[in-house]
């Protein structure tokens, strides 16, 4: 992790005008055009107007001293979990002393904390509960927080003095050249904690996994995300803490499909059994139903079964089962089956005589499904 602050050799408490000036000066001396071809000057000067970028404006400045490069540049929702910053960067072992000192006297909100579930469509017409492991980062109680080995305090940097700065003169033909850097030591805290807490390694913040108990209501939705008031990250110095968001994943059913709060599905029949006419189960998702396909039905009917679709989430009543019939031709006929079938046919052979080629064309439709 980058200190900008080194990077453009300014303090960390400066101000717009300072950090400007410091960028242009840089800038100008690691300018491409005036560095032809130096590959470590084209590396400096990139850095450069990386942290000239996120000092200069002050919501980045702010997040970065808060949490460090990664909660600028990381994306969060790759994975299960993720904070939507992580306040444990690198950041913390360079400016711990400096957060406890400045920085960090105002309460602090915790970040949001996201996870995700997948559940079926069965629960999720019926409702389900799930546990998930969060992981989360909680003040030390070791050391209440402040990182600290008890009994001790921070000590003054040895390197720096406590200026969190090292100055350094240089002397030459050209005149005396005097150069300052933020305290690589002390990351410019002045102070350095030589007693670490030996429950957090000094951090002053430990990392828990904690299960948390997630109601899924009936009727959610894929990708619907539920929030859990105060179960992200703790708060720190006294700020609340983050929410929690389960993000719900529901998996494809066999043969329902979803339609918000309506279902549909084929029902496959035979070509006798929809001229016929015939009773059929249909398996639902909580039960069965019996489905009267009447004499005469046709490929491509939809049958609508009321109130055996989806709950409504968060209110009353359910969606509707709609059930498109599919009409099987058999391609297996037996020699007895070809007889009758063929039977058949003559008995309907008037009517294909009275009915001319052309009233067997019609208009292409989209199929129903
Ligand atoms: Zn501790
Ligand atoms: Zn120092």
């Amino acid at each position: 992790m980058k200190d900008y602050y080194a990077v453009l050799g300014v303090p960390r408490h400066a101000g717009q005008e300072e950090i400007k000036k410091a960028y242009r000066q840089l800038a100008r001396r690691y300018h491409p055009d005036v560095n032809k071809g130096d590959r470590e000057a084209a590396e400096r000067f990139k850095e450069i107007n990386e942290a000239y970028e996120i000092l200069s404006d002050p919501e980045k400045r702010r997040r970065y001293d808060l949490y460090g490069e990664g909660a600028i540049t990381t994306s969060v929702f790759d994975r299960g979990f993720q904070g939507f910053g992580d306040p444990l960067g690198d950041i913390f072992d360079l400016f711990f002393g400096r957060r406890q000192a400045r920085t960090a006297r105002m309460p602090r909100r915790g970040s949001d904390l996201m996870a995700v579930v997948e559940i079926d469509l069965e629960e999720a017409y019926a409702g389900a509960r799930r546990t998930v492991e969060i992981p989360r980062h909680e003040s030390c109680a070791d050391c209440g927080g402040t990182g600290l080995e008890s009994g001790y305090n921070l000590d003054l940097c040895p390197d720096c003095g406590g200026e969190g700065r090292i100055t350094r003169t240089r002397r030459s033909a050209f005149g005396t050249f005097t150069s300052s850097t933020t305290c690589r030591r002390c990351g410019g805290v002045g102070e350095i904690n030589t007693h670490p807490c030996s429950g957090c390694d000094g951090r002053g913040i430990v990392e828990i996994k904690e299960s948390v108990e997630v109601d899924i209501p009936p009727g959610i939705e894929d990708g619907d995300r539920l929030r859990l008031p105060g179960k992200g990250e703790a708060g720190a110095l006294g700020g609340p803490p983050g929410d929690l968001y389960v993000e719900v994943r529901v998996a494809e059913h066999e043969y329902f499909q979803r339609e918000g709060e309506d279902l549909r599905a084929m029902v496959e029949v035979s070509m006798v059994e929809a001229a016929l006419g015939t009773e059929v189960e249909i398996p639902t998702l909580n039960g069965t139903e019996r489905l009267t396909i009447p004499a005469g039905s046709q490929p491509g009917q939809v049958f609508r079964l009321r109130g055996k679709g989806m709950p409504r989430l968060n209110s009353r009543g359910k969606g509707d089962l709609y059930l498109v019939l599919d009409v099987q031709v058999p391609d297996d006929l037996t020699a007895e089956q070809r007889r009758l079938l063929e039977e058949f046919q003559r008995l309907e052979a008037h009517k294909n005589r009275e009915r001319g080629w052309m009233a067997r064309l019609k208009k292409a439709v989209r199929p129903t499904t």
